[in-house]
């Protein structure tokens, strides 16, 4: 089999029957979406993947070896010498280099990715592995230093904005947040300003963004909101190339206690004139019982959303910080947001 693209969502179309494509397209590793494709003809669906994401985003399905040529079942392969650039060879036989053929294999699907919003990938894969790959040396020992899977290489140096994450790592619900709320970033941006493109599209997007970014790191986000406003020498090209980088990178880091606790209490400001003293006293105090690890974020959120619906202006109730991702795409979220 050459090529393995497929839609796993038609595989997998949901329990409920709904028959629309959902819009946001994300990359999935082959074995993952339930494709017996592995070395030993199994697979390694996913539930998380199947079950709740394919509610939400449409999989384009992708597995690198079987597109290379390797058969299935197949022997194990793994990464042999130098961690930055390491060969693939079989385990037991390395006296062959399959770098090549699997390159060859991944040089076509890596030039029809431009509309994926992120990608999830299998771990410790020689191939599909995001990180902590092990990569073994003559001694038979993997090097301390780990490499990355081959074509999740390749995959992160030709999009580097677009966000990744390994299956395994989105049981953690922080990264499980992090990852969602960056797909939709990334999806938002494509939407409203790469497709209507306009300076205005760019402050509108960048304004419901303002308390997400405060809450990911609050010196870069300050260096975008100056990009944003003094834009003068740039076209919208370089404008948007530049802010989209900053901004993914921003994005790219989790968003910790304390800095969400910074965003609250700015938010919590927008009620000064409209909600009593004991009520944002009341407020206050959620934000802080979270601060101290003794509630999830989602409880001083549901406060502040609770008083903005009835007393927030547009601009306050526009803010993604709000509402990242729909609701319903959180199997965790109650311990999470
Ligand atoms: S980890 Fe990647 S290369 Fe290995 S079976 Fe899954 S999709 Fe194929």
């Amino acid at each position: 089999m050459k090529n393995h693209t497929v839609i796993a969502s038609d595989k997998n179309r949901n329990d409920n029957n709904e028959s629309h494509q959902p819009d946001i397209k994300i990359g999935l590793s082959a074995c993952l979406a339930g494709f017996e494709v592995r070395y030993n003809a199994g697979h390694k669906q996913s539930q998380l993947c199947l079950k709740t994401l394919s509610k939400h985003f449409s999989f384009k399905t992708f597995c690198p070896e079987v597109s290379a040529g390797f058969s299935t079942p197949r022997p194990t392969m793994r990464l042999i010498g130098n961690p930055d650039e390491p060969t693939l060879t079989y385990t037991k036989d390395s006296s062959e280099d399959l770098t090549d053929q699997l390159k060859q294999g991944f040089q076509d699907e890596l030039t029809q990715l431009d509309d994926l919003d992120g990608y999830i990938l299998m771990s410790k894969s020689p191939s599909c592995g995001l990180e902590r790959v092990k990569v073994y040396q003559e001694s038979g020992m993997p090097h301390q230093k780990f490499g990355m899977g081959l074509y999740a290489k390749a995959l992160k140096e030709k999009y580097p904005l677009m966000p990744m994450e390994e299956e395994g790592r989105l049981h953690d619900d922080v990264l499980y947040d992090n990852f969602v709320t960056r797909v939709y970033a990334h999806h938002n941006f494509r939407k409203e300003v790469l497709e209507q493109p306009s300076i205005a599209n760019l402050m509108q997007f960048h304004a419901s963004y303002k308390y997400m970014l405060m809450a990911h790191q609050q010196k870069d986000a300050k260096t975008l909101g100056k990009l944003v406003a003094s834009h003068k020498g740039l076209s919208f090209e370089e404008l948007t190339t530049q802010y989209l980088a900053l901004f993914m990178k921003i994005m790219s880091k989790p968003a910790n206690r304390g800095n969400h606790t910074n965003a609250l209490l700015h938010m919590l400001g927008y009620l000064k004139q409209s909600v009593s003293s004991d009520a944002r006293q009341s407020i206050v105090d959620a934000i802080y019982t979270y601060n101290n690890g003794m509630t999830p974020l989602v409880t001083p959120l549901t406060l502040l959303k609770h008083y903005f619906k009835q007393y927030g202006s547009s601009y306050i109730n526009m803010q993604r910080y709000l509402q990242p991702y729909p609701e319903n795409i959180h199997p965790i979220r109650k311990y999470c947001r």
